[in-house]
């Protein structure tokens, strides 16, 4: 979908925050998927986005370019604080090609599971991918495998 230029290598990050609005509230959260969709087209972005609980875990991937702008503007969002980034790294393809940022719904399920991936924080980014992966797409096992 989005093609980058030699010298743009393609990378993956994952974070964790602590939100400081309401994750309840439809409402900003749909402001925030709104103003992400916009803006990742332009960019090149692709993700999903997981809001639990006062926390999000996102995980985006596109040009390293692109992905330095998108974390100046997230570090200046007041709507979150405490941003963790748990990974950074090149990889050989996107995991989330189809989505300009999808919400990844969680199900009173895979809450306990996310929760605990957020209270170890540097444990391991790809689980916490590989259960968004699971959560947008059905499928699983692409990262363990990737490249660091
Ligand atoms: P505008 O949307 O016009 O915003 C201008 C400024 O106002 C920004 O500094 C913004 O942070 C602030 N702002 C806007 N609305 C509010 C509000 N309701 N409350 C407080 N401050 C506000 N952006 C992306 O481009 N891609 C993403 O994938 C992405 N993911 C995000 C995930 C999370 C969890 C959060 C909280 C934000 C995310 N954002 C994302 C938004 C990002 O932080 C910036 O707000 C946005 O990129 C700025 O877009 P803009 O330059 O078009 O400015």
């Amino acid at each position: 979908m989005f093609g980058s230029p030699r010298h743009d290598a393609l990378e993956r990050i994952v974070y964790c925050s602590k939100a400081c609005v309401d994750t309840a509230s439809l409402q900003i959260i749909s402001e925030i998927l709104g103003v992400s969709r916009r803006n990742n087209v332009r960019d090149g972005l692709t993700g999903a986005l997981a809001v639990n609980d006062g926390w999000f875990l996102q995980v985006v991937e596109g040009p390293g370019p692109a992905l330095d702008g998108l974390l100046r503007r997230l570090a200046d969002d007041a709507r979150h604080a405490e941003i963790e980034l748990l990974s950074r790294r090149t990889v050989s393809g996107r995991l989330f090609p189809d989505w300009t940022m999808v919400a990844a719904r969680i199900t009173p399920e895979i809450a306990p599971q996310l929760q605990r991936l957020i209270d170890q924080c540097r444990v391991s980014p790809e689980a916490a991918v590989d259960a968004l992966l699971r959560i947008v797409t059905g499928r699983t096992g692409a990262v363990e495998s990737e490249a660091r």
